[in-house]
């Protein structure tokens, strides 16, 4: 029977085993062999002696590469030096799948090594940040689930240019245009018509021309919307939420945290409340702190780095200009040309992770809007139907996954918060 790494190490019992997995470090030295193997759940060393097992087993322990495949038998012993306190005196040693000698070796390029993207995943780092987004993606599900949210998927294609922009990804539809989408959110703002607290997880789509450290072409996109909310409350369930999950992490990842280079008490320091910043004073202060920029204006990665300058917690910032946001937000009554609207920036330069607003919910204001936007109602048809049956007010917000992972984890670069990135210059492997 099959033995796990991980719970040959935490019984702490010296007793038979067998382990299946691949190899991970391996040397010979005249008539020893040394491997580490990997399994799902962590590394063993195992020792072969020469004169311990029969020539099969040896052949193999000698001539095997890295990253084969291989079932190992032994006895599994204390032992101080080894990697998690044992290792495993091996009896027997199969070789499942030896192929060829595994191209990843040390000191190469970025490019390369998306280029074997398929097998760089497999790297400790790369497996460990994939855990540390399986876990963030559970905590945030776990986070709405108790708050007695609904989770539904969004249609991903959508026909129409409903969402507008250029940004959109094109394709034939059986004769018609579709896209893909990049946002589920309309469709969200249709559910909470009967389950008022909903959320959506699906990949959006977006064709960013742009080469820059935090955009995808391809991301994951938690959308929730949450009916009778109004600006305010929606910001306080993002910062909930937002420590929650950060909180979840530190409590219970924090060495796998440690192994991909993030500090859990930098991260600690997450905690509530988040400042909450108008617009106009964020606009103030980027220009204090050497920045140019307008009122008006949109901010970019420099601008919101300059903004967090000095902030060891995520900060809000809401109130932005009507221009420059969307055709759902609404106006503030009390601060006309502006918003109901807010962005989560993430500190440490990481910037946006969040876009979230109240929405228009009356009739007359949506079709105002959409026709100062220039858009044509038609394709919006459906969703200004939602405005004529029992419409109340709502709010919701995008978080961009990656985007988030790469902050908790302060990985340099978005691509590594996904297996298979997709970005404007790569769609391959
Ligand atoms: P940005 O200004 O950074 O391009 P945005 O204003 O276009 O972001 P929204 O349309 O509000 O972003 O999308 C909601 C969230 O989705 C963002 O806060 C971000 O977390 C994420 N997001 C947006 N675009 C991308 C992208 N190209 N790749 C990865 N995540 C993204
Ligand atoms: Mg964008």
């Amino acid at each position: 029977m099959r033995n796990y790494i991980l719970d040959l190490i935490t019984s702490k019992e010296e007793k038979q085993a067998t382990i299946q997995g691949w190899i991970y470090r391996h040397r010979v030295s005249g008539n020893m062999a040394f491997a580490i193997i990997r399994d799902s759940t962590g590394i063993l060393q195992c020792t072969i002696k020469k004169d311990k097992v029969d020539s099969k087993s040896w052949k193999n322990a000698e001539e095997i590469y890295i990253e084969s495949s291989v079932i190992v038998s032994g006895k599994l012993v204390k032992d101080e030096r080894a990697p998690g306190g044992y290792e495993l005196q091996v009896s027997d040693f199969q070789t499942i799948n030896n192929g060829e000698p595994f191209p990843i070796s040390k000191d190469l390029s970025d490019e390369f090594l998306l280029d074997v993207r398929h097998l760089w995943i497999r790297s400790q780092k790369m497996t460990n940040i994939f855990r540390l987004r399986h876990h963030t993606v559970n905590y945030l599900r776990e986070f709405f689930n108790s708050k007695g949210f609904y989770e539904l998927p969004p249609p991903i294609i959508t026909g129409s240019a409903c969402e507008g922009g250029s940004t959109l990804f094109e394709f034939d539809y059986f004769g018609e245009k579709a896209y893909l989408s990049q946002s589920g959110q309309l469709y969200a703002e249709a559910y909470i018509f009967s389950l008022e607290k909903v959320y959506v997880l699906a990949p959006s789509f977006r064709a960013e021309k742009s080469r820059t450290i935090r955009h995808l072409a391809e991301y994951w996109h938690l959308e929730p919307e949450m009916a009778f909310y109004d600006w305010k409350q929606n910001m306080d369930l993002q910062e909930e939420m937002i420590v929650e999950v950060v909180q979840n992490l530190i409590k219970n990842h924090s060495s796998l945290l440690e192994s991909v280079g993030q500090d859990p008490e930098v991260l600690k320091k997450a905690s509530a409340p988040f400042e909450r910043m108008d617009y106009e004073k964020a606009v103030e202060r980027i220009n204090e702190l050497g920045g140019k920029m307008e009122y008006g204006e949109d901010f970019g990665a420099d601008e919101e780095a300059l903004l967090t300058k000095g902030y060891e917690k995520p900060l809000f910032v809401h109130h932005f200009p009507k221009d420059i946001k969307a055709f759902y937000m609404p106006e503030d009554p009390n601060k006309p040309g502006t918003v109901l609207c807010n962005d989560l920036l993430a500190p440490n330069g990481h910037g946006e992770i969040i876009g979230g607003s109240e929405r228009i919910w009356k009739y007359d204001e949506l079709m105002q809007r959409i026709e100062e936007n220039k858009l044509n109602p038609k394709d919006y048809q459906w969703y200004i139907d939602l405005r004529k049956y029992g419409s109340v007010p709502h709010s919701g917000f995008g978080l961009g996954i990656e985007r988030l992972v790469k902050w908790v984890l302060n990985l340099n670069h978005i691509r590594d918060a996904i297996p298979f990135p997709r970005t404007i210059n790569r769609c391959y492997p």
